[in-house]
């Protein structure tokens, strides 16, 4: 018998598709799509479908504060208290010994608003140090900072339904077919319905959205910047550039035309392995478009170059004037949940809340005042990588992670568990043992999951959803917001007193009031009442804002978008060399999620890909002597991984990719495609180079 239901949202991908939660006398919960939810209109996929089996589920969750009092010792059960206290005392004592830049947070996507915004306050307003960063510095800051140099700010210009009105769609470095597959149903459907509408898809591997596309320009990695810019020049040369747009709502474009005629057509299709005639039929599709939408995830953003793949990208969208109005706009695709409501709230070291910018001292001021303190330290925080070199090197004594698992996502795996090693204190806030950064903490703190606490997150289009607490957390598990709180309290800081996360929410709401992200006319009755809605809700529009820039003006000084021009064309990646003749890309799995903390607890999601294995081109597996099913050894400057090979033609030659879901499997290592990568990073955005990393690969 159903006891009650409730309306809420999946906690895995940026979709934000709408779920309905059943539970049963036993408190046993079921869960559907939400028909009514404007994203997904009653679908879920598979990863969504099968969220009760992860809520139903307690038998790896982490029930009770454990501590250790030195490495020699091995954790044992204590009180909240005895936990709290000891991370205040160590933090305090740190803090005054080697200064507040000696301790840092490192924060997660997957962190619901209040969350991200209570360690924000916590940090950067009260402990004095901008040492704060997350896991999206993994998957979005290429994509934060390509906004931000074209519209002003980083805004996501259009919406989901934007979709049933475009007719090309560019699909690039994503595979939303199997990373946000109801938004790809969309898409899906919207050719079916209009088989005129064009899907183009730039990837290196024949993936399922590729296979699904009518033009696959199967690049070779590390040449998007080249290719986006051939795809300008063409659309310049047919005349298929919309001058009025251009004229009047932009600026840079001489710089940009420079540049596009750097390099000849015949030139680039050397460079990205991409014959001519298909770019120019791409160039064609885009530019004979009425609406044109081009969507992108990590094949742009996780590269050292993923600034300028970025703004290469979005300059198309400005040639050809498609934006601000209906089934037009560039849509950069979020891999976790809430990776925009952090971004809202300043979760990342360079950033403050409500998009406020930590250079700028006015900015920094009216942070400060807001929050009641002398000041906002003008010192950049760390960001990811730079943050796991400062532990290894011990500058950074301290660190509390929470809601993610850096040992198996961060790249060059070894480095972080050297630098996890070095560290003076840890303190992990997790809800799972299977964690493997749990290994190297002093301090465990039980956090409740999804349905077991309340809170706000962000999608991929701006869309804010309230998710209500729906089960008790088990043993002794506590909400985030709780945790910070009740942390900041025992190390003497005012302004952690709330009654809920209700009221966090609208602290920040009332910060936002007359800034790009007002949502000071949203709160929890009307999140509760009335829905979603994608901010900004101001007085002007209190229902919420589809889609920005209709009135063409942007948020930057000018008022008019900008053409960048590239630092460089080139990838400035560790080369190919004969040591390590080919190129690593990583990437998700269809039915697997992050570390597999959760996806990897359900039986049935195991079936569609069940271990990792290196996809390797029939040419590479021959020249390597490498048969099907073989176990291939592939080693970087980095490390190395061991697993069977599968060959197909579906990846390009000269090219491997591995899953990068893996940790430790039987006490083994070997699976973690992190062993590999390497930690250089964009200059500009911070965020490291996954998809681009030598390896030889051998029959073991
Ligand atoms: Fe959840 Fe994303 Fe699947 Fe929707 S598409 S059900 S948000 S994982």
């Amino acid at each position: 018998m159903i006891k009650n239901e409730i309306k809420t949202t999946c906690s895995y991908c940026g979709v934000g598709c709408g779920i309905i939660v059943k539970k049963d006398m036993n408190n046993k919960v079921f869960v559907e799509g939400d028909k009514d939810h404007p994203v997904n209109k009653g679908m879920l996929c598979s990863k969504g479908m099968n969220l009760h089996y992860v809520a139903n589920d307690t038998s790896d969750r982490i029930l009770y504060p454990e501590m250790r009092w030195s490495r020699s010792h091995p954790r044992e059960r204590v009180s909240w208290d005895t936990a709290l206290d000891r991370a205040a005392n160590v933090f305090k004592s740190i803090i005054k010994k080697h200064g507040s830049d000696a301790v840092a947070f490192y924060v997660s996507g997957q962190s619901l608003t209040e969350e991200y915004y209570i360690a924000n306050k916590l940090t950067k307003g009260f402990l004095g140090t901008n040492n704060i960063d997350t896991n999206s510095r993994l998957c979005m800051s290429s994509a934060v900072v390509g906004y931000k140099k074209t519209f002003g700010e980083d805004s996501v210009p259009i919406s989901y339904d934007d979709i049933e009105l475009a007719d090309t769609f560019l699909i690039t470095g994503a595979n939303p077919a199997w990373c946000h597959p109801i938004l790809f149903r969309r898409i899906e459907k919207r050719k079916e319905e209009n088989p005129k509408v064009k899907v183009i898809v730039i990837d290196p591997r024949k993936t399922d959205s590729a296979k699904f596309a009518d033009l696959h320009l199967q690049l070779t990695p590390g040449t998007d910047v080249v290719l986006y810019n051939a795809i300008g020049r063409c659309l310049y040369k047919s005349g298929l550039i919309d001058e009025d747009f251009i004229k009047n709502h932009t600026q840079g474009f001489d710089g940009y035309k420079e540049v596009i005629f750097e390099t000849t057509l015949k030139q680039a299709s050397k460079i990205c392995g991409v014959p001519a005639k298909e770019i120019q039929k791409a160039a064609e599709m885009i530019g004979l478009s009425k609406g044109f939408i081009s969507m992108w995830a990590m094949g742009l953003n996780q590269s050292v170059i993923g600034t300028d793949k970025n703004t290469s990208l979005l300059n198309l969208s400005l040639i050809t004037g498609q934006v601000g109005k209906p089934g037009a706009g560039p849509f950069s695709l979020t891999g976790q949940p809430n990776a925009m409501g952090g971004r809202e709230v300043g979760g990342m070291a360079n950033l403050l809340a409500v998009h406020k910018d930590l250079g700028n001292e006015e900015h920094r001021r009216e942070v400060a005042q807001f929050w009641g303190v002398d000041k906002i330290s003008a010192k950049p925080g760390l960001t990811a990588t730079e943050l796991f070199d400062a532990l290894e090197s011990g500058k950074v004594k301290a660190v509390w992670i929470a809601s993610t698992n850096p040992l198996v996502s961060m790249p060059n795996s070894h480095q972080i568990e050297k630098a996890m090693a070095k560290s003076k204190f840890v303190v992990v806030q997790e809800i799972s043992h299977k964690a493997d950064t749990l290994n190297y903490a002093d301090l465990v703190l039980p956090a409740a999951a999804w349905l077991e606490k309340e809170g706000t997150m962000t999608n991929s289009e701006r869309r804010i959803s309230y998710l209500p607490k729906e089960i008790e957390a088990p043993g002794e598990a506590r909400p985030d917001v709780e945790i910070f709180c009740d942390f900041a309290q025992r190390m003497g800081f005012r302004g952690f007193n709330y009654n809920g996360a209700e009221e966090i929410y609208d602290e920040y709401a009332s910060m936002t009031k007359g800034t790009n992200i007002d949502v000071s006319f949203l709160n929890y009755d009307r999140l509760k009442n009335e829905g979603t809605f994608q901010w900004p809700v101001n007085e002007y529009r209190s229902k919420g804002t589809p889609r920005l820039f209709e009135d063409k003006k942007f948020y930057t000084p000018s008022q008019k978008a900008i053409f960048n021009v590239p630092s460089t064309i080139e990838n400035t990646s560790v080369k190919t060399n004969d040591e390590f003749p080919l190129i690593l890309t990583t990437g998700r799995v269809r039915d697997q999620w992050h570390t597999m903390t959760k996806t990897g607890k359900v039986a049935r999601l195991k079936t569609h890909y069940p271990k990792p294995v290196l996809e390797i081109n029939p040419v590479d597996a021959y020249l390597n002597k490498i048969k099907d099913g073989d176990i291939t050894e592939i080693k970087s400057a980095n490390g190395v991984v061991r697993v069977r090979a599968k060959i197909t033609d579906e990846i390009k030659e000269g090219v491997v990719f591995l899953p990068m879901h893996w940790g430790k499997v039987l006490n083994s290592n070997l699976n973690r495609a992190n062993n590999l990568t390497n930690t250089h990073i964009d200059p500009v955005s911070k965020e490291p180079d996954f998809k681009f990393t030598s390896v030889s690969v051998s029959k073991y």
